[in-house]
């Protein structure tokens, strides 16, 4: 179902809604305030608009409970929103819903250094976790560019990714304990910080990646990993994302597979990077390709400097590598990771963008670039391609910056028919139209013809078998094809 479909869908809120809400809520959960609710309503990309009367910002498991179960015998939609930097829609409220932002449950509750593990609210903001992870001694590895304003809520739900993937996976391989609200208001409490349980289904994982779908994540035990005490950064230039590839075997092998992130940048990404949000280029000249690397360990000593020129002199012998810059401290390395993770923002600043955040095997990533770019610029021979992203994880964002000079406007006209292009060569190459980002409206309609009919039922089953109702985040990821 589009946007528009959903809220043609939409029922108005029962009468007197907002007072029977207020009847079940503690002072201050219901923001009433139009100023304050603009924050909630409005969406990162701007693609989609909330407009939802009622936003609750609940302060327990408890209360949320209580408003869940209330507008579950209302046969109210409930939409739950962390951080709102999701990319795809999916913590959009439309008319007659109730947005619940959980930023008010925003605590750490507990950080266990012997069990390797921090149980967290789900409005906690990664970057807390982070810090509180640093305080005990350990590390929270779940990195991405939102880190300073995403939640640990919002994260499990959409199965969060970014740059430490490689090594430690991705959200749901952290993620150890949930309590989940569900769509009928019930709690359940799967809050255990068990690194083995084989006591029946996962629920845990199905919550992980729902996107809010089945119901409210309220509090995560979440695993952490020992402080790394060595780390080394370096920005490459390179011929072709095919050397990228060999670049990182080579590190991967030579390093005893140390290599803690890895990153793919295109020649115009730097630029846009460098021209818009303030990027120095480490080079005196331009080169068709980089690769961000870090290596990191938690073992003591000072032999990972060794170990990374290694494999820098060996890529340089073996032609892989065309230049490269090793940070010499801290402040360089975070200056060539920003480079990597300014690009989002400094292609809203180049222009119009028209996306695609895919995977495939790693192996084949040369390949989709190669036909996914001969595919786009078949049709606008103008474009700019930006792809970067996480290809040590096979995950590209594929994304295509407008010609210059060209009408915004026009350019994004044509976003669905360079999707199809793309999303085409994805699907020969057995890879995922959704890498980390998620469905949620943004893809709902498309996923559809990508995934077999056995799953697409399975899905169904799933959601109906939670949310009987279609209350919990409605029209996001799954569309439910009408009952009876
Ligand atoms: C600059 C930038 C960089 C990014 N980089 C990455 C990246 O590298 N990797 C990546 O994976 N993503 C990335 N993202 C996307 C986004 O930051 C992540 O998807 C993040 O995990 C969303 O968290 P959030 O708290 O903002 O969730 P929201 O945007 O608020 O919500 C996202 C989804 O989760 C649901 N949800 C939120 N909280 C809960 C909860 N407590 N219980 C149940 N459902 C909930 C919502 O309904 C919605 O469907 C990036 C975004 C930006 C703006």
């Amino acid at each position: 179902m589009s946007f528009d479909a959903l809220r043609a869908a939409q029922r108005n809120l029962p009468e007197n809604f907002a007072e029977r809400l207020a009847a079940v809520t503690g002072p201050g959960t219901i923001i009433t305030d139009p100023i304050a609710r603009q924050r909630f309503l409005a969406e990162e990309r701007s693609l989609f608009k909330s407009e939802a009367e009622i936003v609750v910002a609940p302060a327990s498991t408890q209360e949320l409970s209580a408003i869940v179960a209330l507008c579950a015998e209302a046969g109210v939609p409930v939409v739950p929103q962390g951080g709102n930097t999701g990319l795809v829609g999916g913590a959009v409220a439309g008319l007659g819903e109730v947005l619940v932002t959980m930023h008010r449950m925003n605590r750490v509750l507990e950080v266990d250094p012997e069990n390797f593990t921090i149980t967290v609210e789900a409005g906690c903001i990664l970057a807390t976790i982070q810090d509180a992870a640093r305080k005990a001694g350990c590390y929270f590895p779940l990195s991405l560019g939102a880190e300073g304003s995403c939640t640990i809520g919002g994260n499990i739900a959409s199965n969060a990714g970014g740059i430490g993937v490689l090594a430690y996976g991705n959200t749901r391989d952290l993620t150890l304990g949930l309590e989940v609200v569900l769509p009928d208001g019930r709690i359940w409490n799967g809050m255990r910080p068990l690194y083995k349980d084989n006591s029946g289904y996962s629920l845990k994982n199905l919550f992980v990646g729902s996107e809010g779908t089945l119901g409210i994540v309220t509090r995560a035990v979440m695993k952490l990993f020992p402080e790394q005490r060595q780390r080394e950064t370096a920005f490459c230039a390179l011929n072709s994302p095919a050397d990228a590839l060999a670049l990182l075997a080579l590190a991967r092998r030579r390093s005893g597979d140390d290599v803690t992130a890895f990153e793919l940048m295109s020649r115009f990404s730097l630029s846009i990077v460098v021209e818009h949000s303030g990027g120095q280029d480490p080079f005196a000249e331009a080169y068709p390709w980089y690769a961000l690397i870090e290596l990191a360990t938690p073992r003591g000593g000072e032999d990972l400097r060794p170990i990374f020129q290694g494999i820098v002199e060996e890529a340089f012998e073996n032609g892989l590598i065309l230049d490269a810059v090793i940070a010499e401290s801290i402040d360089q390395a975070r200056r060539l990771v920003a480079l990597r993770e300014s690009t989002p923002e400094a292609q809203k600043r180049a222009g119009g963008s028209i996306k695609h955040d895919v995977s495939v095997p790693v192996s084949r990533v040369p390949q989709l670039i190669e036909e996914a770019s001969a595919a786009v610029l078949d049709l606008i021979p103008d474009a700019h391609i930006c792809a970067f992203g996480h290809v040590g994880d096979g995950n590209v964002h594929f994304n295509i910056t407008q010609p210059d000079g060209a009408d915004k406007a026009a350019f994004l006209a044509q976003w669905g028919a360079v999707n199809e292009r793309v999303h085409a060569v994805v699907a020969r190459l057995d890879g995922s139209i959704s890498a980390e980002h998620g469905i949620g409206l943004l893809k709902v309609q498309e996923i559809r013809g990508h995934r077999s009919a056995v799953e697409d039922e399975m899905m169904v089953t799933l959601k109906r078998a939670l949310d009987p109702a279609n209350l919990m985040n409605p029209g996001k990821l799954v569309a439910l094809p009408p009952s009876g």
